[in-house]
């Protein structure tokens, strides 16, 4: 096939010199790119088809410049990590087998290389081996699937069966929250018939932890959300007192740990997250922190038939033999192969790059921090991670440096709310990061603080 192979050469060729592009382009799309691109795409479905090098070129010409260059080292933004080389490759390769990726049956080179992926994310954190994992999109539908998992167990344990009769009539679940815990946990408790509102709420302390003590009288079916990794301030919950407590009145412990629980990795930043291995389920994010191609996340549930219970097709599934096929522990059938990319990007940073990166994150945040307070600028947060949290005085000013700094396009970072004040949040999370990154970006920064007048 001589035109593929033409056409995928192409492909290469235009992503290669888009990522080579990255590091003199603004942040930001380019100026008038998304107008441009809105206006081309504004066309009805063509009655004729049309050839795929001039389809390639026409996505390049108009939509790469309209891309947000967060694969590049200076967008800080969301926690966005950006894509390892081995994962990136990886995921083009996997994108030509274009395996559905459900079990044995359907792509035996993918469910060996999954049970190879989880495994090495369980050794990578410490997690306990027998646990269970489900990749899925990301650290909401992490929630789902673990969620799931812990609301048919804890009824289970009350002697309801939720997977046959449903939630009608079912006794109560307490649903126990930090104040600071993420939106995506309240649209899964949503999702799952848990309600929103009706969450027993623990006060935080100015970091955002669940403050340990004078904790409430549990009893019944009760699952206990702790948070590694606050997304503003990079705090951790403190897991020992709070999973000793959970573990007295007999709850299920669930962990959002969306890229925070990847500290776990790195011995000079584990301390943050000791007690957090003794969970019973864990979400969190490849996409962020461990640097690969969107859409990754990772659910992993230490009492294997819990997950079964919650996610097989037919209510009992049996796994053939000892092969665990992944249509039965998570919510998807059909799905990509995101564990080639999760492989790839293990195997190509090894324990150490893990490590390594995790721990460079936090040094260069912790430079940015000591710049940008010797600057005279406040730092709200107590910069533990790869998370700093910056207010620029009032809201309005705050606003301001922030969209000076988008303007400006050296570096991306965005706004966010803390202790009810308007504040910039960086995020250091690719692998793509230089310290010279870092030094420009905190030079831009200054410089919009600069240019700001005060109000
Ligand atoms: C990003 C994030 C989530 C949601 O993750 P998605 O991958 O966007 O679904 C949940 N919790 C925390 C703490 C996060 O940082």
């Amino acid at each position: 096939m001589p035109f593929v192979r033409d056409l995928l050469a192409d492909a290469a060729r235009r992503a290669a010199d888009y990522l080579e592009r990255l590091d003199s382009r603004p942040v930001g799309p380019l100026p008038g790119a998304t107008e441009r691109l809105v206006a081309a795409l504004d066309q009805p479905l063509p009655e004729m088809g049309s050839d795929a090098v001039d389809i390639l070129a026409v996505l390049d010409d108009l939509a790469s410049p309209a891309t947000v260059a967060s694969a590049g080292g200076r967008y800080f933004g969301f926690v966005t990590g950006g894509a390892l080389p081995a994962a990136l490759a990886a995921n083009i390769l996997a994108g030509a087998w274009d395996q559905n990726s459900f079990g044995w049956a359907s792509s035996p080179a993918v469910a060996a290389i999954e049970d190879a992926a989880l495994r090495w994310v369980k050794e990578a954190l410490g997690l306990p081996p027998a646990s269970e994992g489900a990749l899925v999109t990301g650290a909401t539908m992490a929630h789902f699937t673990c969620l799931a998992a812990a609301r048919n167990r804890v009824l289970k344990e009350a002697g309801w069966n939720v997977d046959a009769d449903g939630l009608f009539g079912a006794p109560e679940i307490t649903v126990v929250v930090g104040a600071e815990a993420h939106a995506t946990l309240f649209k899964v408790l949503s999702m799952l018939g848990l309600g929103r509102r009706r969450v027993l709420t623990l006060p935080v302390d100015a970091e955002g932890r669940i403050l340990p003590d004078n904790l409430p009288q549990i009893a019944g079916p009760t699952i206990v959300c702790l948070q590694a990794g606050n997304v503003n301030s990079g705090a951790f919950d403190p897991a020992e007192p709070l999973i000793a407590w959970a573990r007295q009145g007999g709850a299920w412990v669930h962990v959002d740990g969306a890229f925070g629980i990847w500290a776990l990795a790195s011995a000079q930043k584990a301390p943050l997250a000791r007690g957090y291995t003794a969970a019973d389920s864990w979400a969190f994010d490849a996409h962020k922190w461990l640097n690969v191609p969107y859409d990754s996340g990772i659910a992993l549930v230490a009492d294997r038939s819990a997950l079964t219970d919650a996610m097989s097709l037919t209510g009992a599934y049996l796994m053939a033999g000892d092969r665990r096929d992944a249509m039965a522990v998570t919510p998807d059938s059909s799905r990509r192969a995101r564990a080639v990319e999760v492989w790839a990007a293990l195997k190509s940073l090894g324990r150490r790059g893990l490590a390594e990166l995790v721990e460079r994150h936090c040094r260069q945040a912790r430079r940015l921090a000591e710049g940008l307070r010797q600057a005279g600028i406040a730092v709200l947060n107590d910069v533990v991670l790869n998370q700093v949290v910056v207010g620029f005085g009032s809201d309005a000013r705050t606003h301001a440096v922030i969209a000076t700094i988008q303007d400006d396009g050296t570096c991306w970072c965005g706004g966010t709310v803390w202790h009810g004040v308007a504040a910039m949040r960086i995020s250091v999370s690719s692998w793509a990061t230089t310290d010279d990154d870092i030094e420009r970006s905190l030079a831009a920064i200054l410089k919009a603080d600069r240019d700001t007048p005060s109000t």
